[in-house]
C-alpha cells in the first residue's frame, strides 16, 4: 500500500513542481495512464492469492487513478508566485513591463535594476515640445 501513496506523491509533486504549464498538466494525466494498465493485472493476482474474483479492487484503483487526476490538475492549475518589482517612485509593479519607463510616473530604470528590484531614478521631466 505504501506503493501507491509514494506513487501519488511522485505524481502531485510533479504537477505542483511545473504547475501552470503543459508539464504540470502532463503530469496529472501520466499519474493514471501508468495506473489505468495495471489495474487488470494487479486484480488477476489478488484473484489468484485470494480464490475469489476481488471486485472491490476494481473500484479501489479507479478511485485512485481518479484521486490522481483531480488532485493533480488542482496542483498544476495553482497560480505561480509572480516577482515583485514596484517602482520605488509611485510603488507601480513593474514585473513583466518591456519598457524602460514607469507607465504610471514617468520614473526610468534599467532593465537590469528592475529586474533585480533595484531603485528606479527618479522621473524625466516630460520632452519638450
Ligand atoms: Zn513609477
Amino acid at each position: 500500500m505504501i506503493i501507491f501513496s509514494l506513487y501519488a506523491l511522485l505524481v502531485w509533486c510533479g504537477a505542483y513542481h511545473w504547475r501552470r504549464s503543459w508539464r504540470g498538466f502532463c503530469a496529472a494525466f501520466g499519474g493514471a495512464v501508468f495506473v489505468l494498465p495495471a489495474i487488470d493485472p494487479l486484480v488477476y493476482v489478488a484473484w489468484l492469492l485470494a480464490g475469489e474474483r476481488p471486485t472491490w479492487l476494481f473500484a479501489f484503483f479507479y478511485a485512485y487513478a481518479g484521486a490522481l487526476v483531480l488532485v493533480g490538475l488542482m496542483l498544476a492549475s495553482l497560480p505561480r508566485r509572480e516577482e515583485v518589482h514596484p517602482c520605488d517612485s509611485c510603488g507601480y509593479e513593474l514585473a513583466g513591463i518591456d519598457v524602460r519607463v514607469c507607465p504610471e510616473c514617468g520614473g526610468r530604470f534599467t532593465r537590469r535594476a528592475r529586474s533585480a528590484g533595484h531603485r528606479a531614478s527618479a522621473p524625466r521631466p516630460a520632452p519638450p515640445r
